[in-house]
Parts: C-alpha cells; sequence; structure tokens
C-alpha cells in the first residue's frame, strides 16, 4: 500500500483532496501507470450528490474517477504488448478471466466484474494506478490524452451502434443529448447510419451534437417527436432508436418512432420501473437490444478516433487541474446544458 493524493468522496455531498492508502504493487500481467487526464462522469456526479447508484452505495470513503488516459510508467512480470512511456487509455472494467460470462466473451456483464468508482471499489482521480495490462490500451501519437480520456464514454456509443446492427444508410433516432447520447450518435453514424435524429429539450446540447454532419436535432419542447420521425421518413419511422435520456417519459411515446421491424437500444437507465406498451412493440415485431457498458470496443473506439472519423474534442467543454477537482464536480453537479465533458488533468500539461 502507498499513501498518495486522491479526489475521495468521503459520503454523499462530501468531496475532500487528501491522501490515502492505495495499493500500488504492479503483479504479473499489471502495469503502473501515471494518470495523465480524467473526465468527470454523470455516474461519478451521481455517487457525489446521492451517495447510491441501485443497489451500489457508497458506504466507505471512495475515490471517484473511471474515465482516464496517462501513460506506463512500470511493467509487470509477463507484459510483453506495452512497454514504459506507452500513453494508454484503460478499461475501467476488469472482470474475473475465469467466469462463465468472461468465457462466452460478454465480459462487461460478469457479475463479478470489479469497476473503477463503483462502491467498494477505488477509482483513478489520483496521480498513479495499477491495472491489468489486458485492459490497457495504447494510443496513436496523434491521439491526446484528452481525447484518450473521452474512449471510456464514447465505448458506450460503440457497443449501442454494435448491438443495433446498423446497415448502411440506416436512419436512426436518438433520445437525450446529454454526453451519452451523443456519442452514441457519433458511433451511430460511424457505423453506418445515413442520418440520426437527435431529440432533447435542451436546445444548448442540441446546438453542440448539431454541429456534426449527419445530426439532425429536434427540440423536443417545440415540436412532436413522432411526427417529426414520421415527416424525415416519409412515413415509415426510424430504423434504428437509441434510447439515451434514462427519462420514463420517453417510453410513454417510444413505440411511435421505428419503423416496422425496427429495433430500440437502451442506453439509458431509468430510476424506476417504467410502463412499456408492449402490444405497440409487438405489432411491429420490434427488436429490443440493450446495453451495459461494452466489451470489445476500446480497441475499434480508438481506432475510429485515430482515423479522424470521429472527432470528440469538440465535446471536452473544460479541462480542470488536479487542485481544483472539487470546483470541477461542482460544475457538473450544475449541470449546464452548455457542458457536454469536464475533465481534470493530473499530469503537466500535453
Ligand atoms: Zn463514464
Amino acid at each position: 500500500m502507498a499513501q498518495v493524493r486522491a479526489l475521495v468522496l468521503e459520503r454523499q455531498h462530501e468531496l475532500a483532496l487528501r491522501d490515502i492508502e492505495l495499493p500500488l504493487e504492479v503483479g504479473p500481467g499489471m502495469v503502473k501507470i501515471a494518470i495523465h487526464t480524467v473526465g468527470v462522469c454523470g455516474s461519478d456526479v451521481h455517487y457525489y450528490t446521492h451517495g447510491r447508484i441501485g443497489p451500489f452505495v457508497v458506504e466507505a470513503p471512495m475515490v471517484l474517477g473511471h474515465e482516464a488516459a496517462g501513460t506506463v510508467i512500470e511493467l509487470g512480470e509477463g507484459v510483453s504488448h506495452l512497454k514504459v512511456g506507452d500513453r494508454v487509455c484503460m478499461e475501467p472494467g476488469i472482470p474475473d478471466p475465469n467466469s462463465r460470462a468472461s468465457r462466452l466473451g460478454l465480459y462487461n456483464v460478469d457479475p463479478a466484474v470489479s469497476f473503477w468508482a463503483t462502491p467498494p471499489v477505488h477509482g483513478v482521480l489520483t496521480p498513479e494506478v495499477v491495472h491489468p495490462a489486458n485492459y490497457t490500451f495504447k494510443l496513436p501519437d496523434h491521439v491526446s490524452f484528452a481525447e484518450g480520456a473521452m474512449v471510456e464514454p464514447f465505448a458506450v456509443g460503440m457497443q449501442a451502434a454494435s448491438k443495433a446492427r446498423i446497415a448502411p444508410g440506416d436512419i436512426a433516432v436518438v433520445l437525450g443529448a446529454g454526453p451519452i447520447g451523443t456519442m452514441v450518435a457519433l458511433a451511430a453514424l460511424a457505423g453506418g447510419c445515413a442520418r440520426v435524429i437527435i431529440a432533447d429539450l435542451a436546445q444548448p446540447k442540441l446546438d453542440i451534437a448539431a454541429r456534426y454532419q449527419g445530426v439532425v436535432p429536434v427540440n423536443i419542447s417545440e415540436k412532436n417527436l413522432a411526427e417529426e420521425v414520421a415527416r424525415l421518413t416519409e412515413g415509415w419511422g426510424a430504423d434504428l432508436v437509441f434510447e439515451c435520456s434514462g427519462s420514463p417519459r420517453a417510453w410513454e411515446t417510444i413505440m411511435q418512432l421505428p419503423r416496422p421491424g425496427g429495433a430500440i437500444v437502451i442506453v439509458g437507465l431509468p430510476v424506476e420501473p417504467v410502463k412499456v406498451d408492449i402490444a405497440a412493440a409487438s405489432i411491429k415485431e420490434v427488436r429490443i437490444e440493450n446495453v451495459f457498458r461494452y466489451a470489445h470496443q476500446y480497441d475499434r473506439a480508438i481506432a475510429l478516433i485515430a482515423s479522424g472519423k470521429v472527432d470528440l474534442k469538440p465535446l471536452i467543454s473544460q479541462t480542470f487541474a488536479f487542485d481544483d477537482a472539487i470546483a470541477a464536480f461542482d460544475r457538473a453537479v450544475e449541470a449546464r446544458p452548455s457542458d457536454v465533458k469536464l475533465q481534470i488533468r493530473i499530469g503537466a500539461p500535453a
């Protein structure tokens, strides 16, 4: 164990930038990483404001942060695909490699997964972390640490696009233009969608998403979404609908959106159970898919970013110094509609 500085959630509503004891021994198959940039995620903020997410309750001080990029500074025994000095980003979930889910390739739904900043597992808002090399991915030279720290939320979009089984030229609807909705829209476009209609109540969020070619914004405080989708698809409906708002209200009318034989991909998690119109889904034979985090997406996400096909840089709204980490979280709590992603930089400016 080592005494290190970290952003610690002491309990609900209380953050401290203080020393804490964390394990930093580099075992076989592990690498030590000097953390450079960490994104502030909605889940981190939710633990801060609510002290829990569903069954995960903050019962002891916990280091926050799971969207991270940095530099490899030490290799454990047997690590061959990385070297000291490599710039990397990390998958925050470590499954049990021998679990039945992992052996099926579904390691994201391994019940035994340990995931950064999900109680009781510490996150990475701290200068150094030890992580399995198998879940550590090298960044190409021209991909920045800031972009590397965006791979985690983008991987959720990649998982959604994969589960959707996009066909070239599909028209998609994304409900919710928050960070994840926007990531899903970009992944859907990169995956072959011709157009993505994105719906939200907040115009500033729609304006940011609409900067991307192929994104059609619809402000649902002004327009009826089902009518807009019908108008844009000649009355047929969307091939794919991505529910990213987590709002129970979205489920009241969602079955009007997909075309017959279309799909709904559930990304947003409603806090309470919601009512679903099964009959309306059955009449259209709507295929329904679920997304929980991601599996096998990091290398593909990095490849897309490196290719220039996906540019996540415009989504980074502001970067805070590590000393200002608490201010970064208080800013995130404000939930300004013009903020997409706030990041905290622990390493020297790149
Ligand atoms: Zn996240």
